[in-house]
């Protein structure tokens, strides 16, 4: 066992917080500089087992300083949302959807925004969820995903593990955090924070600008009439990132300033190479806010599975994502939002 593996090892079994590199770099200390000069340090094998046993009695300190997301409810909770099945617009599996969301969110400030979309197959009823979290500071971040599934996939048993039910988990689980941070009428340390639930991000027919994300379109044309959009200080939107296999790339409509923010987020949890190593452009629910000058990121990863294999396909199953991911998107979403509140 050499310090190269110790190191190596911790990084494997807890993930760098800043605590964590302290007693890394106090133990490269010994172990280069001091161990060659005071002789009761002994060898490098005693060295090693003195280490270990100091960072065994300060473990607990260390799962306390970094008090990661619960990745793992919100992987319960797109579980649970997977399992109503597929949710395609007019579909019974999308009526099971809305009262999913619908009871969870019974005891929050939830808004139900129904709209008639204008689609290839006529008039489709749908309807948005926007959650809100109140805060002290004036203006609001907004979390948004879609819901729903693809209406030309209904008879593939397409459930959306990923592309949906995923994210639709990891709004719920920062909903849990939300809830908690504002129990008994107190208010978010900085802005208010909104979470939407879109329906129809996916095209009825055929992908275009006219059939695809009528949810966020019929949103942010309401949210600029009523004078909303003027509040917003930033549109954060997750999609597909629940994948086991996590690279999300850096998405070219989105703001500058937004992807600096989310890679910094990033960085502070040491998940820096799940971010941004590729880049492309992507039509996804914050088009319509990028449009209207809402400062907007998309946090996607579009490379799923063997050449994009399980990409809208009856392989997007729950065993093809997973809570790490999710913790992952979660520390980072939630450092974001703190960040932007600094600003
Ligand atoms: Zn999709």
């Amino acid at each position: 066992m050499d310090s190269g593996f110790l190191t190596r090892a911790s990084a494997g079994i807890l993930r760098a917080s800043s605590f964590e590199r302290f007693l890394l770099e106090m133990w490269e200390t010994v172990n280069h500089r001091l161990a060659p000069r005071v002789p009761f340090l002994g060898t490098g094998r005693a060295r090693t087992l003195l280490f270990l046993v100091a960072w065994i009695l300060l473990a607990p300190l260390t799962v306390r300083a970094q008090a990661h997301f619960d990745g793992a409810k919100a992987y319960e909770y797109a579980r649970e949302f997977a399992a109503i099945g597929p949710r395609w617009p007019t579909g019974p599996g999308h009526a099971k959807a809305e009262q999913f969301l619908r009871s969870h969110f019974a005891h929050d400030s939830c808004e139900e925004d129904t709209f008639t979309a204008d689609t290839p197959i006529g008039a489709v009823p749908m309807r948005n969820f926007i959650v809100r979290f109140k805060g002290s500071r004036n203006g609001i971040i907004v979390l948004g995903t879609h819901y729903e599934t693809n209406y030309p996939l209904r008879n593939i048993n397409f459930v959306g593990a990923n592309d949906g039910a995923s994210t639709t988990g990891l709004l719920m689980a920062i909903a849990d955090r939300l809830r908690e941070q504002t129990a008994h009428r107190k208010l978010l340390d900085g802005y208010s924070v909104w979470l939407v639930f879109f329906d129809g991000e996916e095209a009825i027919q055929t992908w275009s600008d006219s059939d695809s994300t009528y949810g966020s379109r019929h949103l942010a044309a309401r949210w600029g009439r009523d004078g909303t959009l003027s509040r917003i200080k930033a549109f954060l939107l997750a999609d597909m990132i629940g994948d086991k296999n996590l690279d999300i790339q850096r998405e070219t409509n989105s703001t500058p300033w937004l992807i600096e923010l989310v890679a910094q987020a990033a960085k502070k949890f040491g998940d820096e190479r799940y971010f941004f190593q590729t880049e492309m452009a992507v039509s996804d629910d914050h088009l319509a806010f990028v449009q209207r000058g809402v400062p907007s990121i998309d946090v996607i990863d579009l490379d799923y599975g063997p050449d994009n294999s399980y990409h809208h396909t009856a392989q997007d199953t729950m065993d093809k994502i997973s809570a790490h991911s999710l913790t992952i998107d979660g520390d980072v979403f939630l450092e974001t939002i703190r960040l932007i509140d600094q600003r």
